[in-house]
């Protein structure tokens, strides 16, 4: 069997393995679906404002309601989300389907459907409460409630980053600490080296519904903790879970959970002021008018919030890759070697089915992560100017 461990002497001399037909035919088919998923999603808010169904569900919701304003928009935003969440559920259970045909899941349709209820379930507690909060504001500060709003949906953001890790991923995954002693201590020693002020290192039990392969740095202040997925420690030797570990270290040395609450504070100010623009064109310029106040405009809201994200897409995922190549170079100076490092990236490509060589225009458009064959090459470079 070749070997997956890259020759860190000697960079650009062995070609990496090529991209299977198979993982090539999976990854275009995940984003076919993402795609699609959004095109659907759109395209529903679009008929919803087009054919006005939005002044149909308000005029159902305030007619049973009466003048509770609050109930009147529980019922309205109910309406809403199912309706959002029945048109999903072909796609969703196409990807399950897909999952299990390249076999990447082990999960039961039973389990899988268990999963999307409790989604479904924490999406809609979380959105009844913004959509209350945003109308109340409306009808309280109507020239400033945007910016009122922004501040709270911060801090809701941030709340729900701390709390994650302890009420948000449980109900979706078991957690426990790591068993392996000596792993532990080595994983501990290379925490405190970087100062990190991480509360344990978990093993994260994803092999209860897949086969594939993660690491990640989760929760805020008290909750910060670094999780180990169960399929790879069971894949990678002791050196190559360093390397994965100081890998998200990295993320925590150069702060980017700070940073990237800062970026995301700045994008979602420009959002809701896009927000306020849009409802006001909706009540004086828009032959609809709907008040500000009318929540049949939610789903213009909802259009233009979606607008954004997918404009900004690309732009946040340059900034995600330029993070995770800093985490990158820390775990191969926190190393002192990039093999490991090269040989875990290639055990995770090959687990998680991922291309390892997707064309520059995909990479610019999807990836969060710079492409498997560009972090190992840039290890070797490094490699080879730090001999
Ligand atoms: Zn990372």
């Amino acid at each position: 069997m070749e070997t997956m461990i890259p020759q860190p002497g000697f960079p650009g001399q062995r070609s990496m393995p090529a991209d299977s037909a198979e993982s090539r035919r999976y990854n275009r088919l995940v984003r076919s679906i993402g795609v699609a998923d959004l095109a659907v999603g759109l395209g529903l808010i679009g008929v919803i404002l087009a054919a006005d169904w939005t002044s149909d569900f308000r005029n159902f919701a305030v007619r049973i309601a009466g003048d509770n304003h609050v109930i009147a928009l529980f019922l309205y935003t109910s309406i809403l989300l199912l309706l959002i969440r029945v048109v999903g559920i072909p796609l969703d259970y196409y990807s399950f389907l897909v999952e299990h045909r390249y076999h990447l899941s082990n999960q039961r349709l039973r389990l899988w459907a268990w999963d999307q209820t409790k989604g479904f379930a924490l999406s809609f507690l979380i959105s009844q409460l913004l959509v209350q909060i945003v109308y109340f504001l409306i009808r309280l500060q109507p020239q400033w409630w945007w910016v009122t709003g922004w501040a709270l949906f911060m801090l809701l953001s941030v709340l729900l980053a701390h709390i994650a890790p302890v009420v948000l991923f449980p109900l979706f995954y078991h957690f426990h600490a790591l068993a392996d002693q000596d792993l532990t201590e080595r994983l501990t020693r290379l925490s405190e080296k970087a100062g990190a002020n991480v509360r344990g290192v978990y093993e994260w039990m994803l092999s209860e519904k897949t086969r594939k392969a993660n690491a990640a740095l989760m929760g805020l202040g008290r909750t910060r903790r670094i999780v180990l997925s169960d399929t790879l420690l069971a894949a990678c030797d002791h050196d190559e879970i360093e390397s994965v570990l100081a890998h998200e270290l990295g993320h925590h040395v150069h702060k980017h959970m700070l940073k990237g609450v800062v970026v995301q504070c700045v994008i979602t100010f420009f959002g809701f002021w896009c927000l306020k623009l849009a409802i006001r064109w909706a009540a004086f310029d828009w032959n609809r008018h709907y008040d500000q106040i009318d929540f049949a405009n939610l789903p213009l809201m909802i259009l233009v919030s979606a607008a954004i994200s997918v404009v900004l897409l690309p732009v946040m995922n340059a900034y995600s890759r330029f993070n995770e190549r800093q985490a990158d170079v820390y775990a191969w100076e926190s190393m002192g070697s990039v093999v490991p490092f090269c040989s875990a990236m290639e055990k995770l490509a090959v687990q998680n089915l991922s291309e390892r060589e997707p064309s520059r225009i995909v990479e610019i458009l999807f990836h969060s992560h710079p492409a498997t064959g560009r972090r190992v090459r840039a290890a070797m470079a490094w490699a080879e100017s730090h001999r």
